[in-house]
């Protein structure tokens, strides 16, 4: 029952102000945020590395305002990409980004203008990726986003087909995107979705949501492109563990994907039974939208949080 109002707040600047300045928020957000700059993310990539793990780093931010600070998130995954060169990370980790924070929604130029200014942000993002061996996953956002998201994928794997893209179980398209993407040889994360949609266009119902989320993941697992299961849950695992074997999918031609702080032993345990196995490690000041997510997921993050407010 609390997801949905969390989610309505992680929208609220009113919000975003009353959670940012309470005392013993930055305890709870040191859960799922790695740091606030590449020199805080450098030693947990290398940690993670260490333990057989891979990652997807996610410089956090989303819904900006102005143009430069399209260039200001472009800037950071350049920054960033530079850094694993450096310390020759490249094969280790992988970028997710989110368009939002590349400009989508801003419209500069005229209604459409967005998708094109993300693109152009994205684009030497993942071409510098590509220098270095590794690639970007283009993660998904509220349903409104979604063509663009795609469009832009498409448009990137023309001169970088390694680049990837999520799918959300919870919304009624993603059986088709799931069957176009695998038929045309993608890189594709399945996660159940965490935004707060409308009846219109997703399923409200949690079991439901875990039935779509097998079906998609049988497309996936039979179609021709690399599945990268995004979940704590361990039936869906186990579930993908099976299906993977049914499709006579070899360890390395699938993975699994976790959030940065959730479930490490079980992260700890995949890798150990020769899994790819990567986590979804997010840094940087503009943590409250993704914060928010977390708090929504799992009622007792909510608990936690507010009682370390309250003794402080
Ligand atoms: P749940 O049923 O929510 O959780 C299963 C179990 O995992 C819970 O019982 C609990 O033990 C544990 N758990 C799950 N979440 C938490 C939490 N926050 N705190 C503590 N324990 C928890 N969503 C998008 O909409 N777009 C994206 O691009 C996107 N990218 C993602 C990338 C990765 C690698 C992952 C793992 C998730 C991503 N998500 C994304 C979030 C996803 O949609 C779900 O909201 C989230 O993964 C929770 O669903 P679950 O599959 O883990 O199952």
């Amino acid at each position: 029952m609390l997801g949905p109002v969390i989610l309505a707040a992680s929208r609220s600047d009113k919000m975003r102000r009353f959670v940012s300045a309470a005392p013993g928020t930055k305890q709870v957000v040191a859960r799922f945020i790695a740091g606030e700059t590449v020199n805080d993310v450098v030693p947990i990539v290398q940690d993670l590395a260490a333990r057989g793990l891979e990652v997807t780093l996610d410089v956090v931010g989303e819904d900006i305002t102005t143009v430069e600070q399209s260039y200001a998130a472009r800037d950071a995954y350049l920054e960033l990409i530079g850094r694993l060169k450096e310390l020759g990370l490249g094969a280790r980790a992988e970028m997710s980004v989110k368009l939002s924070m590349f400009g989508q929604s801003l419209d500069p130029e005229g209604p459409g203008s967005g998708h094109e200014l993300a693109l152009a942000n994205v684009r030497p993002v993942v071409a510098a990726a590509a220098e270095i061996g590794t690639t970007v996953t283009l993660d998904a956002e509220d349903h409104t986003t979604l063509d663009s998201m795609f469009a832009i994928h498409e448009e990137l794997r023309k001169d970088f087909p390694q680049t990837g893209c999520v799918i959300q179980a919870y919304l009624f398209r993603t059986e088709e995107d799931a069957r176009r993407l695998a038929a045309n040889g993608s890189r594709v994360r399945i996660v159940k979705g965490a935004y707060k949609e409308p009846a219109e266009v997703a399923i409200q119902d949690k079991p439901e949501i875990d039935k779509a989320y097998v079906r998609i993941m049988k497309i996936l697992m039979e179609g021709e492109g690399y599945p990268m299961i995004g979940s704590h849950d361990p039936r869906l695992i186990a579930v993908g563990q099976e299906l993977a074997r049914r499709a006579g999918r070899k360890l390395d031609e699938y993975e699994f994907q976790m959030l940065f702080g959730i479930r490490s032993e079980e992260q700890n345990r995949l890798a150990a039974e020769g899994h790819r196995m990567r986590v979804y490690t997010a840094y940087g000041t503009d943590w409250y939208g993704y914060f928010m997510r977390r708090l929504a997921e799992k009622p007792a993050n909510l608990l936690f949080f507010v009682r370390s407010i309250l003794t402080k």
